[in-house]
């Protein structure tokens, strides 16, 4: 077995403990004579996965007791529609766009909007210089129902990264963490509701966490469908159906790896310096180039151009021969980019530079 060093944006690495131990337990978890992915989703035993895999959260991210966690299924583009049917009533909500991910929440938003006889309005873009940056100003409106953005843009490698940059607003703020969530401490109680995607930091698809205040619950639209409201997912302990019981059992596994590893803080600071090793080779290099505002650059996604287009498909197999594999960009920008989640060892971003250095000699 050779493993290599995953960059891939999502699905992501894992951490390789979880992996064995989810391995030894694949057959027969604790004696239960079967494995999760075959066990009854309202058995003790599962009861008991998903009871800690809430608490273990909570203690990451020291979520409030007036916050409700939901273990809900769709990825986080389907809460992109499932938002506006849960908290926006007939009101208006703010959107902020930051880069694809964002855009893609607001352009739901628009479309869903009317027919729940509601609005939603544009509070900032930075799409006018490409989505290099988080806005600096938002023109904001005091009643919205929410104010949604995207904490960490996935494809643009843009992350609000000082809550200093948050917008300033009464509205409760709504924030897609799908590619940040767990990457160091956040202060819960500065948002609404978080939400985000398990595959990019938390384990596989097929999981979207939500962390919600309570008080928010009960703004739905009357046409909400059971299964799409959160509201009835909280009062059913996320489980109105079958949740994706086996990724839940995953993520349970990641939230325990995480606190044995120190917790968010420790995280964070292996997370900074990963980041730090990488810009700081990008930007001495003279042959590749990012070009995000350094006090916006995501440390978690890392998009990078060659200084020559031409020499991307050999950047990349050279790369994946070198054992370092998914590094083309999204499709919608071009170049490359390493994403370089809470799985991603040091030596793993040390051997991407190595290698970028090596391709810059003899290349560049
Ligand atoms: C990956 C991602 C999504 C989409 O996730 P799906 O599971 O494909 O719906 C949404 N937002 C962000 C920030 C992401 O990184």
């Amino acid at each position: 077995m050779s493993r290599v060093f995953n960059f891939s944006a999502g699905p992501a690495a894992l951490p390789e403990k979880v992996l064995r131990q989810a391995a030894d337990e694949m057959l027969d978890w604790h004696g239960a004579g079967c494995g999760v992915m075959e066990m009854s989703h309202r058995g003790q035993h599962f009861t008991g996965i998903i009871e800690r895999a809430e608490a273990d959260l909570r203690e990451l991210l020291a979520v409030p007791d007036n916050y409700r966690v939901l273990f809900l299924q769709g990825g986080a583009t389907q809460h992109f529609a499932q938002i506006p049917m849960n908290l926006l009533g007939g009101a208006s909500a703010d959107y902020v766009v930051t880069g694809g991910w964002s855009q893609k929440a607001f352009e739901m938003g628009s479309a869903l909007a009317p027919h729940i006889g509601a609005r939603v309005r544009l509070a900032a873009t930075s799409a006018e210089d490409g989505f290099r940056d988080v806005p600096r100003a938002f023109d904001c409106d005091d009643a919205a129902a929410y104010l949604h953005l995207c904490t960490n843009e996935t494809v643009h490698g843009v992350e609000f990264l000082d809550p200093a940059q948050l917008p300033d607003t009464p509205a409760p703020l709504v924030a897609d963490m799908s590619s940040h969530i767990l990457s160091r401490p956040m202060d819960v109680t500065r948002f609404g509701m978080i939400y985000a995607g398990a595959q990019k930091n938390i384990g596989p698809s097929g999981l979207v966490v939500v962390i919600v205040r309570e008080d928010l619950l009960d703004r739905a639209w009357a046409g909400t469908p059971a299964v799409m409201s959160y509201r009835t997912m909280a009062d059913n302990g996320s489980m109105l159906n079958t949740p994706a019981t086996y990724s839940i059992y995953i993520a349970g596994l990641v939230f325990q790896w995480l606190l044995g590893e120190g917790g968010l803080a420790a995280i964070e600071r292996r997370n900074i310096d990963k980041a730090q090793r990488l810009y700081a080779y990008i930007d001495a290099s003279g042959f590749y180039r990012n070009e995000v505002e350094p006090a916006a650059r995501s440390r978690m996604n890392v998009p990078f151009l060659l200084a020559d287009t031409r020499l991307e498909g050999d950047f990349l197999a050279g790369a994946q021969a070198a054992g370092l594999a998914q590094l083309k960009g999204h499709k919608s920008v071009g170049g490359m980019r390493a994403s370089i989640y809470n799985a991603m060892p040091v030596a793993g971003v040390d051997a991407l530079i190595e290698y970028m250095r090596e391709f810059a000699r003899t290349r560049g």
